[in-house]
């Protein structure tokens, strides 16, 4: 059977990873390893990361497995808050299913992930597959129980789906909303030691520890990467508070798999995330906050945008401030009100060429416009040109993907340091930001 969880946590406490891991510790059946789903990183309704849990469990008494999920999601979930509305989803009719179900339920997940869905969507397909199913409050939860159900069944079948590992640390229940213990130098060791195999562990351009979360939830670290050794090995070497438990989750994290291609002439959606391709239209503009904002021209359909990099973008926003007009570009990011919120940029090919002054043949100074359409001249030499003269500049960036820093990055972002080994867009050069 597989079981999926979503919305059990707010603000102020919990969180769908742990109730997942205490689950998982406290059935006594054979389980996999769980899935760590991130949805659609717009949804207005998302507490953090706008994550759901899934896993699979043998078991010959799923009626007895359903209380015990049930149980715990009522007793552990953050009810007192509006936006806590938890959803729980079984699939133990997986054999069942047929390939078109299948083919739903892949359009489902992805749409999940991409779109902006609504409680009947995820109803609709989990009565016309016959899931069981439960929730509380209006049930939002529900959407995203499905969607991480569907990604551990998908998982299995042939599609493929990059994704990467988070092993979790959880605190002991008496320091939840305490300050966390954590020897920051054991957590540089373990990322000196692990990186590129694990990420998002510090942030090195920034001075900072970006593992840990700073709201009251029992998280106390999470260590991502590629490889489960390397997690591990970075895992032994941190030393911290004493932990209630550990969990490894396998996950879509660190994959951009929010990203939409823009159709040709298709129109951008609010709360959705793309990869565009175009021009700069103006040139980079900082304003109140450190906010730096450029326009551009989409090749895919003409449309004018805005691009922001935000102020906690830090340095990111220094590779911004290099653009030019005519520059070409690629963006990707979430999109809202006419903004796209830059994740990563592909400088593809930058305007090397400006338009200057002519220079006299005869004495080598620029010279003078001669008025209004005539063209320029040499006061000393009296020399004479009708048009302005291209001269190449030089760059102070060069072409290649650049993204945001650790500490700004979204958890399904994908870092460029996993593109390493793999063609990145276009074949642009990659520049990693750690
Ligand atoms: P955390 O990351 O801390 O676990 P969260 O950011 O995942 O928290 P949730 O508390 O899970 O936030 O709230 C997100 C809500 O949005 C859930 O009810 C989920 O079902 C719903 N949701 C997820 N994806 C979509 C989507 N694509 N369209 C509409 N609703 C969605």
């Amino acid at each position: 059977m597989i079981i999926g969880i979503d919305d059990t946590d707010s603000k102020r406490g919990m969180c769908t990873t742990y109730l997942c891991a205490f689950l998982l510790d406290t059935l006594h059946d054979e389980v996999s390893t769980p899935r760590l789903v991130r949805l659609n990183p717009c949804i207005p309704y998302k507490t953090r990361g706008n994550g759901a849990i899934a896993f699979e469990i043998r078991t010959d008494n799923s009626d007895k497995v359903k209380e015990v999920v049930r149980s715990c999601v009522c007793e552990f979930s953050e009810l007192d808050d509006v936006d806590t509305n938890p959803g729980v989803v079984f699939i133990d009719n997986e054999e069942r299913l047929s390939d078109a179900d299948i083919r739903i339920l892949k359009c489902y997940y992805e749409s999940a992930v991409r779109e902006v869905l609504n409680i009947e969507h995820a109803t609709g397909i989990i009565s016309h597959m016959d899931f069981d199913y439960f929730g509380l409050k209006n049930m939002r939860g529900i959407i995203g129980a499905l969607a991480a159900a569907a990604f551990v069944l998908l998982q299995r079948s042939s599609v493929h789906y990059d994704f990467t590992y988070e092993l979790i640390a959880y605190r002991q229940k008496a320091r939840w909303g305490t300050p966390r213990i954590i020897d920051e130098n054991s957590v540089w060791a373990a990322d000196a030691a692990t990186y590129p195999l694990t990420w998002d562990t510090v942030d090195v351009a920034n001075r900072r520890i970006v593992f840990a979360p700073h709201s009251p939830c029992p998280v106390l670290f999470g260590i991502r990467g590629d490889s489960v050794d390397a997690i591990y090995r970075a895992y032994e070497l941190i030393y911290a508070e004493p932990v209630e438990r550990v969990r490894l989750f396998i996950t879509n994290q660190g994959t951009d798999f929010h990203l939409i291609a823009l159709d040709r002439n298709a129109k951008l959606l609010d709360y959705h995330s793309y990869i565009v391709e175009g021009v700069v239209e103006s040139p980079p503009v900082t304003i109140a906050g450190g906010h730096v904002v450029f326009r551009m021209v989409l090749n895919e359909s003409s449309a004018i945008i805005d691009c922001i990099a935000y102020e906690p973008t830090k340095g990111f926003r220094n590779i911004v401030r290099q653009l030019r007009v005519g520059d070409e570009v690629v963006v990707s990011g979430s999109f809202n009100h006419g903004t796209l919120n830059l994740e990563k940029i592909g400088l593809i090919s930058l305007n090397r060429e400006e338009m200057r002054n002519p220079i006299c043949e005869c004495c080598g100074r620029r010279m003078e416009s001669a008025g209004r359409g005539q063209g320029y001249r040499c006061k000393r030499c009296g020399t004479h040109r009708a048009t302005k003269e291209a001269v190449t500049i030089d760059r102070r960036i060069e072409e290649g993907l650049y993204e945001v820093p650790p500490v700004a990055r979204r958890h399904i972002a994908k870092p460029l340091i996993r593109m390493r080994h793999e063609r990145a867009y276009k074949g642009l050069v990659i520049h990693p930001s750690r």
